[in-house]
């Protein structure tokens, strides 16, 4: 093995422990300059980074390289180097190497590895509806965005799909404007991300080329935005967004939105766009079943040309069962490891594989102070405002979901959950927690904010 499978190997292990944008900030320019006498030597595009994954990812990332080559890592240190040679990391993506190609998708978040040419649309080729799985937890926002490729302009506009991470959202959004180019052949479309959108926006401003910007995005007929949460709390850019929205929308162009969440659960939004959001079809993915994520993982594996057996596949199913970015994931990580070392594993040898995915499943054990941080982001405030006096509704409510979280997914006690909200009496918490068992079935707003603050939970 040389160090750039070494390397590859171990980064597709850390992609799965750890969120996109983490991975692909940290890890994005980084490689192994050298591994000898058991010391791995990791070159970094900068100080910030070396000390950042010195303080935050070293155990993860001996821990990763050890998985991989186990009698030989004894020591992993950082140095700041650019990657002159490119060579090494394309060695192992030439087209000669099967390993290539089943490894090559497990790089998409971002680790350059080598570049796809950019499509005009900003479309990714892989992400098609023939490769698209249906199963009833997608089953509305599927048959949403094959009824827009029918009409473009014409039958839900906007349309609005919403859910977790690794749901397929980006994948559905990149299928409709594959699909409307084929269908449609004159017709322009444009897939951005919202974070796109929002620096060409400021960009565009910085440097007196607003007029640029407005003709561009003005003129498709077929707008993708994906991540619109992202619009919360930016001005500027939501009021270009409005305006862009007005102007396609009143030509009857199409306009495809994608959100974590939906539109009211997006915080600091303004009124008037957030009802722009909610005219037309809002769908959303929920998480898959077990026979789905069988299903799913039957069509990949066919993808690839690997075969595993019913048990394997059940297995995996059976224990990763988040998103279905995970679910690839674990497949990868199975790929790689009877590539590198040339065999068919057995089930054990699966078990032992997967095995640190699924320990960090059962070892996640959650803290009050990760249920308070991610309620608090979800409606964009403070933990101090979770813990503090104030009694408005916008604050009150955020802090009676954590405490009913407390008590419903890590069992704590009524004493202690009043304790961690600010030393608050236990009736208060008794209190909390009965009232917000009582919204979660009258009120469809709150039995949607905590799903999906649950899907954030178990996705930390
Ligand atoms: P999201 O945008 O919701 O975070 P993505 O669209 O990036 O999720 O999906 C994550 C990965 O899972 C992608 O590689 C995608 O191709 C795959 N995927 C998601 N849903 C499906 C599905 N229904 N069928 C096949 N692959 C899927
Ligand atoms: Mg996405």
């Amino acid at each position: 093995m040389n160090t750039a499978q070494l390397w590859q190997a171990a980064l597709g292990e850390l992609e799965i422990l750890l969120s996109k944008p983490n991975f692909s900030t940290w890890f994005r320019e980084t490689f192994v300059v050298s591994h000898e006498n058991s010391r791995v030597i990791i070159g970094v595009p900068n100080a910030f980074t070396k000390t950042y994954l010195e303080k935050k990812y070293h155990i993860l990332i001996v821990r990763a390289l050890r998985n991989v080559v186990p009698e030989n890592v004894k020591e992993v240190i950082y140095k700041v180097e650019l990657r002159e040679n490119k060579k090494q990391a394309e060695d192992l993506f030439s087209p000669e190497q099967p390993l290539a190609q089943s490894l090559s998708s497990s790089f998409q978040s971002g680790v350059p590895v080598k570049k796809e040419p950019d499509h005009p649309a900003g479309l990714n080729v892989r992400y098609t509806f023939d490769n698209f799985i249906v199963g009833k937890y997608c089953e509305l926002a599927h048959a949403a965005c094959q009824a827009v490729c029918d009409n473009p302009g014409d039958t839900y506009n906007p349309l609005f799909i919403y859910g977790g991470v690794g749901l397929g959202k980006t994948h559905l959004l990149q299928a409709v404007g594959h699909e409307i180019m084929r269908k449609f052949p004159g017709r322009r479309v444009l897939f951005v991300t919202c974070e796109k959108f929002s620096n060409d926006y400021i960009q565009a401003v910085r440097s007196g080329r607003a007029k640029e910007l407005k003709d561009t995005y003005r003129s498709v007929d077929v707008l993708i935005i994906d991540d619109v949460q992202f619009l919360s709390s930016k001005e500027g850019t939501q009021e270009e967004f409005f305006h862009t929205f007005n102007a396609l929308h009143q030509t009857n162009r199409q306009l495809i939105i994608s959100s974590d969440r939906p539109p009211k659960a997006i915080p600091a939004i303004e009124g008037r766009l957030l009802s722009r959001l909610e005219w037309g079809m809002i769908a959303d993915i929920t998480t898959p079943d077990l026979e789905t994520r069988i299903a799913i993982l039957d069509t990949k594996c066919k993808e690839r040309g690997i075969v595993l057996s019913n048990e394997i596949i059940n297995y995996i199913a059976t224990m990763v069962h988040n998103n279905i970015r995970e679910l690839e994931g674990a497949l990868n990580r199975i790929i790689a490891y009877s590539q590198l070392n040339n065999t068919v594993l057995s089930f054990d040898k699966i078990k032992q594989v997967l095995s640190s995915i699924t320990m960090s499943y059962a070892k996640k054990s959650i803290t009050p102070k990760q249920i308070m941080g991610i309620v608090s982001e979800f409606y964009n405030i403070t933990i101090e405002d979770i813990v503090g006096e104030s009694r408005k509704r916008e604050l009150a409510i955020p802090r009676q979901i954590v405490m009913y979280l407390m008590r419903e997914e890590i069992k704590c006690s009524f004493p202690t959950i009043g304790h961690e909200i600010g030393g608050r009496d236990h009736t208060t918490a008794i209190h909390a927690y009965n009232k917000i068992l009582k919204d979660v079935d009258q009120s469809p707003k709150t039995k949607q904010d905590i799903d999906l603050i649950r899907q954030r939970i178990y996705n930390i």
